[in-house]
């Protein structure tokens, strides 16, 4: 995140501040990063001088970034006659054996998961806890979370596939469910006491859903782009990441997908009844110019955008699955028409037709808000370090606390604002 994306409400008279400040956040970043095993290339920004697209770091990325590709090497020409300028966004790859993992191996492979494990995913972590002496119970889905008349978090409650109940109790609990699941819970554990569910007061548990609810652009270029060469990592233009435009449209970040694209190209041309020697010479025209472009928008916290517990539908052990209500206000739509204008002047200056162009809300799975941060109990679930405003032993970990979306993957600010729980427990405890 930007300094500026902790400063939305101040500066631009939207959404939320952050009750902290990126300063006070940034070496946890930098943790985070070596935690995670983050390369990315220094002193990169929209200009290709520093400093402005990308934020002000105190230590070097802990690995060197990738190597661009043709693909990403050819489209920066091309499109920094418009003035759009590219960085190559870090990310939880391996460029030299990092710990255990070895390093990116190239070879497109990528989602869900790395088969080589040079690519981050969380399971290093539960992995690493369970060597510290950390107990994972599979098949254990917790449905209730109980607190005492003075505040403090008493128990949980688990179930198992044959429905058996089980209660933990502890000194401290920390609730790290994502998005959907961790309010859906707290808004589950309803008593006499609790009657709106845990850490509920303020009627904010569920509410101010994020996403970075975006567009998408294929087109098909006049000569040969390769995209799929190395692995998934994106290319992303952020001339539109900040400034004072934000006031009336949202920050948001164009990326171009370096996906091995030849799967469903072969699909297309096979419904058409496109076969043979044809279809050959059409999967590798094709898949050598094929382009995916998608805009990730930043979004505000609406209260009305929420997670609540569904009172209709159960899941296969009886528990209530969540119910979304999520809207797209006029500020994203303005945004929208922006980004579209980027798409025209991005296929003009690549000579590429437009395939096709989806606006219909795509879902990008980065969900945020849920839980918000906030200095005052009346609007906000968590405080400034991640600890229940109603319950003095209960933090809750993850980017369900973040007041602000900002345009890009919030993964890393997640990690972060843990490893502050983390310092916050070893300090208590
Ligand atoms: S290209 Fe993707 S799948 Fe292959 S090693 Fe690199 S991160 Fe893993």
């Amino acid at each position: 995140m930007l300094p500026n994306d902790f400063r939305l409400k101040s500066l631009y008279g939207r959404g939320r501040d952050w009750p902290i400040s990126y300063d006070e956040l940034e070496p946890f970043y930098a943790r985070a990063e070596t935690e995670l095993g983050v390369s990315g290339v220094d002193g990169q920004d929209e200009s290709g001088q520093g400093g402005q697209a990308y934020p002000p770091r105190s230590i070097p990325y802990p690995m060197e970034g990738l190597k661009p590709s043709y693909m990403f090497k050819r489209l920066s020409e091309m499109l920094s006659k418009g003035g759009y300028n590219p960085i190559l966004e870090p990310n939880g790859r391996a460029t030299r054996p990092y710990g255990k993992r070895p390093p990116c191996a190239g070879n497109n492979n990528c989602n869900p998961v790395c088969p080589i494990a040079a690519k981050y995913d969380g399971s290093m972590h539960i992995d690493e806890a369970e060597r510290h002496g950390a107990k994972v119970l599979e098949n254990s889905v917790v449905y209730k979370v109980e607190a005492g008349d003075d505040g403090k978090i008493t128990a949980i409650w688990y179930m198992r596939p044959d429905k058996s109940q089980h209660k933990l109790t502890a000194r401290y609990f920390v609730l790290a469910a994502y998005g959907i699941e961790s309010p859906k819970l707290l808004l589950m554990s309803t008593s006499d006491k609790y009657p709106n569910g845990i850490a509920n007061s303020s009627d904010q548990v569920g509410r101010n859903l994020m996403d970075h609810t975006g567009i998408s652009m294929n087109v098909m270029t006049k000569e040969d782009m390769w995209p799929g060469e190395g692995p998934t990592q994106l290319l992303v233009y952020l001339n539109s990441r900040d400034g004072a435009f934000r006031k009336d449209y949202p920050g948001y970040k164009i990326k171009v997908r370096n996906t091995v694209p030849t799967s469903q190209i072969t699909s297309n041309l096979i419904g058409k009844g496109v076969l043979g020697s044809k279809l050959d010479e059409q999967i590798r025209l094709q898949s050598a110019r094929s382009l995916n472009w998608a805009v990730d928008f930043e979004t505000l916290p609406l209260p009305e955008n929420r997670v609540t517990p569904s009172k209709t539908k159960f899941d296969a052990i009886g528990l209530p699955v969540p119910e979304i209500y999520y809207s797209v206000p006029d500020y994203w739509h303005a945004g929208k028409e922006k980004a579209l204008e980027d798409f025209k002047q991005f296929a003009k200056l690549l000579d590429a037709d437009i395939l096709s162009t989806d606006v219909g809300f795509q879902n990008r799975q980065h969900i945020m808000g849920t839980t918000i941060m906030g200095d005052d109990p009346k609007d906000s679930v968590v405080d400034r370090d991640c600890r229940t405003h109603d319950h003095p032993n209960l933090f809750i970990a993850g980017t369900s606390v973040m007041p602000s979306s900002s345009c890009v993957n919030p993964t890393l600010t997640g990690a972060a604002l843990s490893i502050r729980i983390a310092d916050v427990l070893l300090k208590e405890v």
